[in-house]
């Protein structure tokens, strides 16, 4: 029954996220913004990179490395995707100038993706570029099943000519098995995930124990070789064991990683245990489509967010 309720909650939540005339309403009502804008500040650093350099300056202080991400992605023409090339390429200057200990991590569909190849690569290389003149990375993440393939190419392209760039892989896809043997060959750096698109039937392994213990095989792989890599997760049982694997083969090129506002006080924890630790920050005014998702893949976020409200 509880269970039932959550998956009910889950797919309502999902709806609202995709709904433009409830997102709209939200925007252009005050009182609604302001409300809900109250929940949604535990998952981003601002809305503006001005209001973000403190919330990561922050973190940098109490020890842990951070990525952030500009939200946005699905765009669907060359301005707003140079524009939004141009919003990275000024956060990387400001981490410079600023001194913060930060990489980016973004999205190839909010950069030209689902506008053109050319595009993509154009602008990812000027934030590469960018970014490598103060030793950041930046890391790609990875999208729905239709975009794979594309998100691969344009990275091993782009790594050729620029060592600093990252890639995410999904865990949950069965195509990972080759694509991990063919990426962890290069020197790029993984984040391994377990994956948070629906994807079509097949595709797929669902949240479970056979898919715990793949993400687990993967990452112990990374760990094992010190490949450059992100462990990045939520899930404190897996996290846990990947301690364990850390303590086993101590390697150094890794990070525990999890998102803004999500299960960071266990994340405190193991940093203070002495291993290393990354938050992934966002930022942006697209918060409502973020809130909506915090809210959709983990239903009991409701409540902490009712309590955010009412504080
Ligand atoms: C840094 C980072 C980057 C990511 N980048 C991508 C990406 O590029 N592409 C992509 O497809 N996915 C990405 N994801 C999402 C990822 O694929 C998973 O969907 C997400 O992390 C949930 O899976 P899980 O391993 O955390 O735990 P799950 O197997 O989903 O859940 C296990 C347990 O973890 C806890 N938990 C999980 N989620 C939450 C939550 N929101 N709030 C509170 N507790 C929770 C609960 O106790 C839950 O029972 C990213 C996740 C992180 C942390």
């Amino acid at each position: 029954m509880e269970q039932e309720l959550l998956k009910i909650a889950s797919e309502a939540l999902k709806k609202a996220a995709l709904n433009e005339e409830a997102k709209n309403f939200v925007l252009q009502n005050e009182k609604l913004f302001k409300t809900l804008k109250k929940a949604a500040n535990r998952y981003i650093g601002g809305e503006t990179i001005a209001e973000t350099v403190s919330a990561i300056k922050e973190l940098n202080e109490n020890g842990f490395a951070v990525t952030t991400d500009f939200m946005g992605e699905s765009i669907r023409n060359e301005k707003e995707a140079n524009e939004a090339a141009q919003e990275f390429v000024n956060f990387a200057r400001t981490v410079k100038s600023e001194n913060l200990n930060s990489s980016i991590s973004l999205d190839l569909s909010h950069i030209g993706l689902l506008v053109s190849e050319d595009l993509t690569i154009n602008n990812l290389k000027i934030i590469c570029e960018e970014a490598s003149k103060s030793n950041q990375e930046v890391i790609i993440s990875m999208e729905g099943t239709d975009r794979t393939d594309m998100i691969i190419d344009i990275y091993k392209e782009v790594l050729k000519t620029h060592s600093n760039l990252g890639i995410t892989l999904q865990a949950y896809l069965y195509r990972t098995k080759s694509d991990f043997e063919d990426l962890i060959r290069l020197s790029g750096s993984i984040r391994m995930v377990k994956g948070a698109y629906d994807t079509p039937k097949g595709l797929s392994i669902p949240r479970g124990e056979e898919l715990d213990k793949i993400y687990l095989n993967y990452a112990e792989q990374l760990l094992a070789k010190n490949h450059k890599c992100a462990i990045a997760s939520h899930d404190s049982k897996i996290h846990h064991k990947v301690i364990e694997l850390i303590d086993k083969y101590s390697p150094t090129n890794y990070v525990l990683e999890r998102l803004l506002g999500i299960c960071n006080e266990e994340l405190h924890t193991f940093k203070n245990q002495g291993y290393q630790c990354r938050i992934y920050v966002v930022y942006g005014k697209e918060w409502y489509l973020y809130l909506c998702n915090r809210w959709a893949e983990y239903p009991l976020n409701l409540f902490r967010g009712l309590a955010d409200i009412v504080e």
